[in-house]
């Protein structure tokens, strides 16, 4: 089999990347691509040195300079004992030259999307450099490479670009497929790329899920395996639901409706170059490995006992109401109102509008809502019509193909809230049938999580 493994920050623990090794032994047979992301906390760290250097920080800078290395050379140690030499050279050369470009933007006091997306990229330069090295003294013949190094050509949307795939094959076809010819382990650092001229971008944060699958597209692999910290995707938060359950199977859609959804599992781009051609994806769990996870496919092989397979509670949000009589039949009122959203750069999560015309409600992650709010009030604030604005809400999701043509899903569902005394604020369906979400007050977010879960899935199980 041709596999293409992905390994989180959260895989890489004490133990450092001996543990991958571990792994890959119970796979000797197999052509195996790595990608790997940075340690937990990396990138994150990285970017928020970009911007202590535009502010002229220039102790702050020292000072994670000195903690990046330590941090890298203390996992490396971890891994395979005495660092070779040409390892250290190779952290070094990485070392010294973050080095220089967060000095540029710290005399520069300027941190372009370009400049942060290089920044941003060496969390996995350092991974995919240990990584391979802690194979190598283990007896695998590998290879590190970046991202773009490995063949990933993107677009120059910094931040969130995305692969020329076709480009992307050809390289790959160059870089990867003559290695695992020759049955080396390439090792690729995830999330970034590069342009056609070289210069590094990142392809969106979580996006070593998509590294993963735009390789496994261009090297034709038979299977994608994402090892993260989990027993794959659970019918719901395991930490707010303890009786959630493992799914062992579930559908590109379903799995890329949940991951827009944030469920952490992946990248909600990642599923994009798999299903072109049908290749499966598993979400393993790197300290149980001989669980099955969940393997996310294009038709699930086995009857799934329940039309709704997740259950997700979504925090953070806000609703934002407009109503009035004055809206009925108004062409193009719909219009002004998203435009406005638009102009304050808020993304909208929810819409409803009720048949009567009378009001629009719609949800925004809580960060932009005060913003939202204030563009509308500018732009509707001298008409006949009422804002409403509340910040204490939460939306509850259910997510399953099953729902799709089965009459009497909605009503189970708002049964099982309403005999828990929730009120429900606002319903969405999108017309996919494959997900419905409401809106509920903070309060009684748990609850009604806690009750739908008991209706769909524990019953089901029983
Ligand atoms: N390290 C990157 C991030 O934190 C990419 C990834 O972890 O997938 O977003
Ligand atoms: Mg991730």
């Amino acid at each position: 089999m041709k596999y293409v493994m992905k390994f989180g920050g959260t895989s890489v623990k004490d133990a450092g990347y001996t543990r991958i090794c571990d792994i890959l032994s119970d796979y000797k047979n197999d052509k195996i691509v790595l990608v790997v992301s940075a340690l937990k906390g990396v990138t994150d760290k990285l970017i928020e040195a970009t911007r202590m250097a535009e502010l002229g920080e220039e102790k702050w800078i020292n000072d994670f300079l000195q903690e990046v290395r330590d941090v890298h050379r203390s996992v490396a140690k971890n891994s395979i004992g005495n660092l070779p030499s040409w390892l250290e050279e190779r952290l070094d050369k990485a070392d010294e030259e973050l080095k220089h470009v967060l000095y540029g933007i710290l005399y520069l006091r300027e941190a372009t999307p370009r400049s942060v997306d290089y920044v941003a990229s060496f969390g996995e330069r350092y991974s995919a450099e240990i990584a391979s090295a802690t194979l190598a003294s283990r007896g695998f013949k590998s290879k590190a490479f970046t991202g773009g190094e490995a063949g990933i050509i993107t677009n120059s949307r910094f931040g969130q670009a995305t692969p020329l795939m076709a480009l992307v094959r050809k390289r790959v076809a160059e870089t990867i497929l003559p290695l695992l010819e020759n049955n080396f382990v390439p090792v690729v650092g995830g999330f970034a790329g590069a342009t056609e001229n070289g210069i590094i971008t990142t392809l969106g944060r979580g996006g070593s899920d998509y590294s993963a699958t735009i390789l496994a597209n261009a090297i034709d692999a038979d299977e994608v395996i994402i090892w993260s910290d989990v027993n794959g995707i659970m019918s719901a938060d395991p930490k707010l639901v303890p009786e959630a359950v493992t799914l062992p199977e579930i559908t590109y859609e379903e799995a890329m409706e949940m991951a827009i959804l944030g469920a952490k599992a992946l990248h909600p781009r990642a599923l994009e170059p798999v299903i072109e051609k049908k290749i499966p994806v598993r979400i393993k769990n790197t300290f149980d490995p001989k669980h099955d996870g969940t393997k996310i496919m294009e038709t699930v092989t086995r009857p799934y006992h329940s039309v709704v397979k997740v259950i997700s509670l979504i925090r953070d949000i806000s609703m934002i109401t407009i109503k009035g009589a004055s809206m009925v039949g108004e062409v193009g009122m719909a219009a002004r109102f998203f435009n406005k959203i638009a102009e304050s750069k808020s993304n909208v999560m929810m819409i409803s509008q009720s048949i009567s015309e009378s009001n629009i409600s719609i949800v925004v992650k809580k960060e932009n809502s005060k913003k939202v709010y204030d563009a509308l009030e500018k732009e509707f604030g001298n008409e006949a019509k009422k804002l409403e604005l509340e910040d204490d809400v939460c939306a509850i999701a259910c997510v399953g193909e099953g729902m799709k043509g089965t009459p009497g899903v909605a009503a189970r569902m708002f049964k099982a809230v309403a005999d828990e005394g929730v009120n429900v604020r606002m319903i969405a369906q999108g017309s996919s049938e494959l997900n419905i979400s409401f809106v509920v007050k903070d309060t009684d977010g748990l609850k009604a999580l806690k009750a739908l879960h008991k209706e769909f899935i524990e019953k089901s199980f029983k």
